[in-house]
């Protein structure tokens, strides 16, 4: 694609890496059935290839509109574009480009403007999470009805035959160590998932750190162009996890896939901060989602784990496992060799509506995509619905009566010790 960016941006760190990815896209189209929003609104401008079109004349001088910050607005950065395109187009990060040079352009509505402002105070923060949801669920009964709809809906219970054990962080007593970044929203919403993944990987002979000084990894707030606020997040993280590389740690662990992709990341986010750049390389090559650390693990968990339980599980793969990490048909693999009955699921690769602040920012087309993917892991009858990241979980199990856990908390039910 043929590019003349404008004075502003041309001779930028972004702007040089914007014109690259500019002039890598073919216009070939390959990437439109692959694109939700597309497929649900047949409308090239809320497609990858039109959103990179517009992109393009916003970097090439032209005003920012109303309807170019909708059509940015619906995408929801799931990358499954990414995945489908033939040329590697970065979408992702070129969306991360024009929405940062949109953003301050078009003041947006004082609604939008609030609930964004909202969402960056206390999302970020588990113990904002945690207060809020608790006052939210004891003032359930009053609540207005639309704002009942979107309290995060209560963990239906397991089959009994993965009751779960008792959730505790066991004590450090392995040669393997690593440190598991527990994240935030996830221990206000799922709180046993994090003690799960010690268990389990204790019991196969790894030990799991905690990195108390650890909180969000800056995603949401970067999502938000909240970039300031992302970087402090990044910036902290880096100093609470650099002692434990420095003592050693084999990996740095999370649960979520979407946080996993971000810190993955902190290497190229953080290239431009002199004190930081070094050691945010080295966190990014050490840093593993779960699936990714368990996948070398196939023994071990075979010798750890009870034989196969008589269980139907639907795996909903997100889009920052598949898409942003390229993790294809491993958790999926763990779960068969755990004796599991994974069920079909069709139209896998596409995204459930969660997206990070997407389902509140974007509640109907987030409802739309929720529906069809319900429908799809509820096809094969499952027993329980697994997943990977925490937006996810908590998305589906707004949509679906089936429980709806994180993959490992099914391993950890059948470690053979508890
Ligand atoms: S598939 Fe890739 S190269 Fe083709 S239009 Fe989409 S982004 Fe451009
Ligand atoms: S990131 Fe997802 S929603 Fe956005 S353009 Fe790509 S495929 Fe479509």
């Amino acid at each position: 694609m043929q590019t003349a960016l404008a004075d502003f941006i041309r001779d930028t760190p972004q702007g040089r890496e914007a014109n690259e990815i500019l002039r890598s896209c073919v216009h070939c189209g390959f990437c439109l059935p692959a694109c939700p929003t597309y497929q649900l609104l047949g409308d090239e401008l809320d497609s990858p290839r039109g959103r990179i079109y517009q992109i393009k004349q916003l970097l090439e001088g032209a005003p920012v509109s109303a309807r170019t910050q909708l059509h940015l607005d619906r995408c929801l950065t799931c990358r499954a574009c990414e995945s489908a395109c033939p040329s590697g187009v970065q979408y992702g990060r070129l969306l991360d480009i024009g929405r940062a040079v949109s953003e301050p352009r078009l003041p947006r509505t004082p609604r939008v403007r609030l609930t964004r402002y909202l969402l960056h105070k206390v999302v970020p923060h588990t113990r904002r999470v945690r207060a809020l949801l608790g006052l939210a669920r004891a003032l359930r009964g009053v609540l207005p009805r639309a704002l009942r709809a979107r309290l995060p809906a209560a963990a239906a219970p397991l089959p009994a035959v993965l009751k779960a054990r008792r959730p505790h962080w066991p004590a450090p007593r392995h040669a393997r160590r690593v440190v598991l970044l527990e994240g935030c929203v996830q221990p206000a919403l799922a709180a046993d998932i994090n003690p799960a993944t010690a268990q389990l990987l204790d019991g196969i002979g790894i030990s799991a750190l905690r990195a108390s000084a650890c909180g969000c990894c800056g995603m949401l707030d970067h999502h938000l162009t909240e970039h300031a606020a992302a970087l402090t997040a990044m910036r902290r993280n880096v100093d609470a996890l650099w002692p434990h590389v420095e003592a050693g740690v084999e990996a740095i662990v999370l649960t979520a896939s979407a946080c996993a992709s971000m810190v993955a990341d902190y290497g190229r986010l953080l290239r431009d901060e002199p004190d930081y750049a070094e050691r945010a390389l080295r966190i990014s090559a050490l840093t593993r989602d779960v699936s990714q650390l368990l996948a070398g693990e196939g023994a071990a968990l075979g010798a750890a784990l009870l034989p196969a339980a008589d269980v139907r599980v639907a795996f909903q793969s997100p889009c920052s496992l598949q898409h942003a990490l390229k993790v294809r048909g491993v958790v999926e693999g763990l779960l068969s060799t755990a004796g599991f009955t994974l069920t079909p699921v069709a139209d896998g690769q596409r995204c459930c509506g969660s997206a990070g602040s997407y389902s509140l920012l974007q509640p109907q087309l987030s409802g739309e995509l929720l529906r069809t993917k319900v429908q799809a892991l509820e096809a094969g009858r499952p027993d329980v619905i697994a997943t990977a990241n925490i937006g996810c979980l908590v998305h589906l199990r707004g949509g679906t009566s089936v429980p709806v856990c994180h993959w490992v908390q099914l391993l950890a039910a059948r470690l053979a010790d508890g």
